[in-house]
C-alpha cells in the first residue's frame, strides 16, 4: 500500500479467539503487530467469561493444536472430554440419565485428534451411540491458557500486546482505515488492520454495514430462516465452577433470591463439563435470553444473570444428591455472549453453504472447515440441527463489503445469523484469525488491498500452516495430529 510510512504491519483489535489467531500467524510470519485488548486479560469468551471448552468439530488443526500441544505441558491444565450423561439418554427403567442437561467428564484415554469430528450424528436425542463414541471435546483451564497464549505472543518476538487498552476512534478516509485512537490517548498507523472485536466494532466506526437478529427467509431464501425478520439473538450465559469438597452441607442462598426458577417455567438445561482437577464447568443454555439481555445491558443483565446463577446452583445441588458435596467457588467476570452484530462482507455464509457441504460448495477460497450443528439457544427460539458434513468458510467473509486495508476475524464475520449458530465455534474463529493474519502477510508482500490476495497462495500458506482445507483430512496432516509425541498428556509428559 502506498502512503507514508506505517509504525505496524497491522493492527489488530480485540484478543479473544479470532485476534489470538490473527496475532500469531502475522507475527510469526514476521510482521509487526500491535494487537489491542480492551480488558485486563486476553482470551475473550474462551477465557475472560469462562466458555474454556472446545468443542468437538472438525479443523481445529492449526494454532488451536499449536495451543494445545504447550497446555498438556501443565499438569491439569488440560483434558478431552466424553459424554457421560445426558437428559434425553435414558436407563434401562426409563428414567433420563440426567434431568439437567449434560455431563461431560474428562477420559484420559483420548486425545486431541479425537476432538476433531462432529458431523454425521443424527441428533444427540436420537444417536447416544454415535456420540459416545465420537463427540469428544477439549477442556482447559482459562487462566494456564491465557498464560500459554502470552508465551506463544512473547516468542514471536514481533507483537507489541497492549491490555486494559480499547480502539476509541478511527480516522477512515479515501476507502482506508488511516490511523485509530486508542483509550490512552495514542493513534496508531498500520498498513492493515483486523478487527477481531465481537461486534464489528472498528468495521462499525468505518460505517460498513452489519446485521443482527434473524434474517427473514426472504433475504437469503434459507430454508430454516423466519418469515419475517426478528431481532432474536442466541443466549447468554454466566459461567460459573463448582468444586467437589469433603462438605456435604447445602449451600446457603441469600434470603433475597427465590429458590424457584422466576424467569421462565423450569430451569435451563445445563451443560457441565469436568476439569481435570475434578471442579465443574457449570454453563446454564442460556443464563437470559439475547433480546432480554440487549434491553437490559451488560451492567444490569450481570447482576441479574449472578441471581439466576446462584438459584440455578441451589437448584442443582438440592436436586442432584451426587453435587451435595460440591461448592460453588466462583463465576466468571464477564457474561458470555453467543451473537451481536455480524458485518456484510464480500461473501455472506449461509445455511445454503452448511446444507451444501464442503463437497458440494463451489468456493475457491475455503480457509478453514467447520461441522458445528446449526445451534439455538433461548426461549424464543432453539434446536439443534446437525449437519451431514463440514462446509468450507471462504476468505471473503473476512472482508468487509468494499474493503481495502481492512479485515474482521471474530463471530461477527460475515455470517447470517443461521451460519453465524454453527460457525462461532472458538477454534473456527480462531482459524478465521490465522486466515486473517496470513492474508494481511501476502497483501503486503504483494503490495495489494485486502480483497486482491490471491486466494491459491493464501491456501497454500495455510497448508503449510497445518490448516486443514480438505475433508477428509489429508494424509501428512492426519499424520501430523496422529503424531504420539503431539498428543501426549500431561501425564506422559
Ligand atoms: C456461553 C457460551 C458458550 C459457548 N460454548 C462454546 C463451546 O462449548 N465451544 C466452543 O468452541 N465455542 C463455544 N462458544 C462460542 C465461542 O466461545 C465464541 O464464539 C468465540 O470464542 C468468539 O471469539 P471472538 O474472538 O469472536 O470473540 P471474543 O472472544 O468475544 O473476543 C473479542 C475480544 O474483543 C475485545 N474487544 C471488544 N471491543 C474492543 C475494543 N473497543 N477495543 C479493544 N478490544 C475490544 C473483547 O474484550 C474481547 O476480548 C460459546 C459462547 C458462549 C457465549
Amino acid at each position: 500500500m502506498a502512503g507514508k510510512e506505517k509504525e505496524y504491519d497491522v493492527v489488530i483489535i480485540g484478543a479473544g479467539s479470532g485476534g489470538i489467531g490473527a496475532a500469531l500467524s502475522a507475527g510469526r510470519l514476521g510482521l509487526k503487530v500491535l494487537l489491542v485488548e480492551k480488558s485486563y486479560e486476553i482470551g475473550g469468551n474462551a477465557a475472560v467469561s469462562g466458555v474454556s471448552v472446545w468443542e468437538m468439530g472438525v479443523g481445529g488443526t492449526g494454532i488451536p493444536f499449536d495451543i494445545y500441544k504447550q497446555l498438556i505441558k501443565v499438569k491439569n491444565a488440560s483434558g478431552i472430554y466424553s459424554f457421560n450423561r445426558h437428559c434425553t439418554w435414558k436407563y434401562k427403567d426409563g428414567k433420563s440419565q440426567f434431568p439437567a442437561g449434560a455431563d461431560l467428564t474428562v477420559d484420559h484415554s483420548l486425545g486431541y485428534r479425537d476432538s476433531l469430528r462432529r458431523y454425521g450424528a443424527k441428533s444427540l436425542a436420537e444417536d447416544e451411540d454415535f456420540v459416545r463414541k465420537y463427540w469428544h471435546g477439549v477442556v482447559f483451564e482459562p487462566k494456564v491458557y491465557q498464560d500459554v497464549v502470552e508465551k506463544l505472543i512473547k516468542d514471536t518476538g514481533t507483537i507489541t500486546l497492549l491490555k486494559n487498552t480499547s480502539f476509541q476512534s478511527v480516522d477512515f478516509s479515501k476507502g482506508l482505515v488511516q490511523s485509530i485512537t486508542l483509550s490512552n490517548g495514542d493513534s496508531v498507523s498500520a498498513s492493515y488492520y483486523i478487527d477481531a472485536t465481537d461486534s464489528g466494532y472498528l468495521c462499525q466506526a468505518c460505517g460498513f454495514e452489519t446485521l443482527f437478529g434473524q434474517e427473514s427467509k426472504k433475504t437469503f431464501n434459507e430454508p430454516d430462516a423466519p418469515e419475517i425478520p426478528t431481532e432474536t439473538i442466541n443466549g447468554v450465559s454466566l459461567i460459573y465452577r463448582i468444586r467437589p469438597t469433603q462438605n456435604d452441607e447445602i449451600q446457603q442462598l441469600p434470603a433475597d433470591i427465590p429458590q424457584e426458577c422466576w424467569w421462565r417455567d423450569s430451569f435451563p438445561l445445563t451443560s457441565m463439563v469436568q476439569y481435570p482437577n475434578g471442579d465443574y464447568n457449570v454453563n446454564m443454555l442460556p443464563t437470559m435470553d439475547g433480546k432480554e439481555y440487549m434491553v437490559l445491558k451488560r451492567e444490569a443483565a450481570f447482576k441479574e444473570c449472578q441471581r439466576r446463577s446462584l438459584a440455578h446452583w441451589h437448584y442443582l445441588q438440592t436436586s442432584f444428591p451426587e453435587f451435595q458435596n460440591y461448592r460453588r467457588i466462583s463465576e466468571f467476570m464477564s457474561l458470555g455472549v453467543r451473537e451481536t452484530k455480524r458485518v456484510i462482507g464480500e461473501y455472506i455464509l449461509t445455511e445454503h453453504d452448511l446444507l451444501a457441504g464442503i463437497t458440494r460448495q463451489k468456493h475457491l477460497d475455503v480457509i478453514t472447515l467447520a461441522d458445528h450443528a446449526m445451534d439455538l439457544h433461548g426461549d424464543e427460539r432453539s434446536g439443534c440441527t446437525e449437519l451431514s458434513e463440514p462446509y468450507g468458510v471462504p476468505y471473503r467473509c473476512l472482508v468487509p463489503k468494499g474493503s481495502k486495508n481492512m479485515l474482521v476475524a471474530s463471530r461477527s464475520a460475515s455470517f447470517s445469523s443461521l451460519a453465524a449458530s454453527s460457525c462461532r465455534l472458538s477454534r473456527t474463529i480462531m482459524q478465521l484469525g490465522q486466515a486473517a493474519g496470513t492474508a494481511v502477510f501476502i497483501a503486503g508482500n504483494r503490495q495489494v488491498n485486502v480483497m486482491d490476495v490471491p486466494s491459491e497462495d493464501l491456501r497454500k500458506e495455510l497448508r503449510e500452516q497445518n490448516v486443514q482445507l480438505e475433508w477428509p483430512i489429508p494424509r501428512h496432516l492426519h499424520e501430523h495430529i496422529m503424531n504420539k509425541k503431539n498428543c501426549e498428556t500431561w501425564k506422559t509428559v
